[in-house]
Order: structure tokens, then sequence, then C-alpha cells
């Protein structure tokens, strides 16, 4: 029987943010291992700020198995992190706060800086390139430089073979930054593969020498920030949705303005100013194909009778697609269907 090198992963203790944190186990299956197939595990949570050292147990529970092209019969597998009587969720376990709904489709927009020696990628020693422009879905040498659009490919490659459901890759307006977009149906799916993408490309970026810099606002001046928009729809909306149910529907998000913001990344500040293509940080807005508005409502969605999906534009690039999931779908049961 093959013998299987399962990474396990998990998110730790540290906050605002949580860090991946993983671990591998070798194991002998017939075939590529189910989820079903996989034991629970064990981690000293002492160490990643999730127990204290005298008790310091807690359980990894496997909710999602990707295959890892990068090592014979490897696998990455997502897990949650319980308590140690393995069925209550641990305090920092994000992922058993978001209601199930089947229904719930999410497509996050991740954006990020490539980092070399504290700097983007691409800037010189010293000073500051060219100013913005060219680089947003650019190409040739001086905008894109010599490396980053070979990390950027290997990356999608690794992502498409672990079945991650990349829909689309770009260069982002600052020098060194890019962005990915994943699309998922289900309220949990889509969180786990960035999740998942994020892990990837920490570690490729590990043979470069290289950083990834998820902060929303990593340089100061005139340069874009990163923001991670939250695409979001549930049946009731893609099916029935109306004028009425949406306008109670943003009502509710105006509502909850600070709930929304506590989960969507730390220093937001810096970055939804109400400048770039942002709203400032303590107003609520919403606006058809409005990209200074908090949320943007797409043609499509009013011209199809206030049917479709909407995208909160405040996430931000650093933030946890397990808090933002959990924090939208809870706003939205809020508001009763009719
Ligand atoms: P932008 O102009 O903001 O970059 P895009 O059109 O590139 O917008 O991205 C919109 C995203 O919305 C897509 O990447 C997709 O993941 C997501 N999306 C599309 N339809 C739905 C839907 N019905 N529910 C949730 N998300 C959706
Ligand atoms: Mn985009
Ligand atoms: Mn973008
Ligand atoms: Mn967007």
């Amino acid at each position: 029987m093959p013998k299987f090198k399962l990474e396990y992963i998990w998110l730790d203790g540290y906050t605002p943010v949580p860090n991946l944190r993983g671990k591998t186990q070798i194991k002998e299956f017939d075939s590529f291992p189910t989820l079903e197939q996989l034991p629970n595990w064990g981690f000293d949570g002492s160490s990643t700020q999730q127990a204290e050292g005298r008790s310091s147990d807690c359980v990894l529970k496997p909710v999602a198995i990707y295959p890892d092209s990068t090592r014979t019969n490897g696998a990455i597998v997502m897990c949650e992190v319980m308590m140690p009587d393995g069925v209550t969720p641990h305090p920092s376990n994000a992922r058993a706060t978001i209601l199930d709904d089947p229904g719930a489709w999410f497509g996050f927009e991740q954006e990020y800086f490539l980092y070399e020696n504290g700097r983007p990628l691409g800037f010189p020693k010293d000073g500051y390139p060219a100013p913005q422009g060219p680089y947003y879905t650019g190409v040739g040498y001086s905008n894109v430089g010599d490396v980053a659009r070979q990390i950027v490919e290997e990356h999608l490659d690794l992502c498409l073979d672990a079945g991650i459901n990349h829909e689309g890759i770009n260069a982002e307006v600052a020098k060194g930054q890019w962005e990915f977009q994943i699309f998922g149906k289900g309220s949990k799916k889509c969180a786990d593969e960035v999740w998942v993408a994020r892990y990837i490309l920490l570690r490729l970026c590990e043979s470069y020498g290289l950083d990834v810099e998820f902060h929303c606002k990593p340089i100061k001046g005139d340069w874009n920030g990163s923001g991670m928009h939250c695409n979001f729809s549930t049946t009731y909306l893609r099916e029935t949705g109306g004028k009425e149910y949406f306008e109670a529907l943003m009502a509710a998000f105006e509502k909850n303005v600070n709930e929304h913001i506590a989960v969507y990344g730390p220093d937001n500040h810096l970055r939804l100013t109400g400048l770039h293509e942002t709203q400032a940080i303590d107003k609520f807005s919403y606006g058809v194909a409005d990209r200074g508005a908090s949320i943007r409502v797409p043609h499509s969605f009013v011209n199809n009778g206030y049917k479709g999906y909407l995208e909160d534009r405040r996430p931000n690039s650093q933030g946890d697609p397990y808090q933002i999931a959990s924090r939208v779908l809870k706003t939205i049961a809020e508001v009763p269907t009719p």
C-alpha cells in the first residue's frame, strides 16, 4: 500500500489575524484517501496560543482534503481545531461559527504583495519605482519584473492541481501586487479554498526567498492597498430577491457596520479612506456599479429585478475568510424572507 504524506494544516490562536500552521503525518491507504478515512490528530496548543502548557493538547479535525502535487503521494488536509473532547470547537475556530447553507455562494478576490527584504518585489533598493499606472494587468519586465509572473503561474497550477476553484489571476495596481479570485458553492467551501491557496502561496515563496505580504496597506503614500472583496449570494437572493428585500438587507448591513468591520481585517482604516475606490471605514453605502461604495451592486443585479449577487468591497487582504463568511451570513439571517 502506498504511503501518503498528509499535511494537516490549521489556523493558530494569534489575533487579530491567525497564522497557518501545518505538520505531516504518514499513513498507508490503497488510493488517495477520502475525508472520511482521515483520523483526527493533535498538536501542542501551548505553542500556538491555543492552550496553556499544563493542558496543551488540541485536536485537529479534518474538514477538507486536497491533492498536493509538490509531493509524491501528497495531500493538504484542512482542519478545524477542537477542544480535547474532539467535539467542542476551540474558541479560535471561526469556521465552526459559519451557518451551514449549501445555497450560499461566495467569491473572494484576494490581493497581496510579493515581498523581498521587506520591500515589494521590483521596488528599487532605495526610493520608489515609477508611479502606479502601467502595473495593473501589465506586461513587460519593467512592469512585472523577472520572477513574479513565474511564481504567480506556478501558484495557479498548484492550486488547480489541488482542485481549488480559481476563477482568475491578474497583476494589480501597485508594483509587486497581485490578485487571485476563487469562487465556491456552499457556505464554507470558498473560505476553505482561500486559506489553502494562501498556504500554497506562502510555501511556494519559501524557495524563492520571498514573503507574501497580506497587510492591507503595506506602503504609505500613493500606492494601492490590498483588499479581499467578498462577492456573495444565497438561493433567495439569486432566485427571488426583489427591491424590498434588497433594501431590508442593506439596512441590516448598515445596522451591523461595526460588527462587519471588526472581522474585515486589521488596520482597515488605513485602506478604507474614501479614496482609491473605497468607502470610508465609518460610512456605509451601496450603489450600482459604484466602486466607491461599501457594497457594489452589479448592473446585472438590478437588470434582473434585484436578483443575483452583491459585492462587499470592505474586507481586506488580511481578513479571515471564515470570519467574513460567518458575519455576512449572520446579517443575512437577520432579514426575514417573505
Ligand atoms: P471585480 O470587477 O470586482 O473584479 P469580477 O466580476 O471580477 O468583479 O468578480 C466578481 C466575482 O463574483 C467573481 O469572481 C465570482 O467569484 C463572484 N460571483 C459571481 N457570481 C456569483 C454569485 N452568484 N454568488 C456569489 N459570488 C459570485
Ligand atoms: Mn477583481
Ligand atoms: Mn483587485
Ligand atoms: Mn471586486
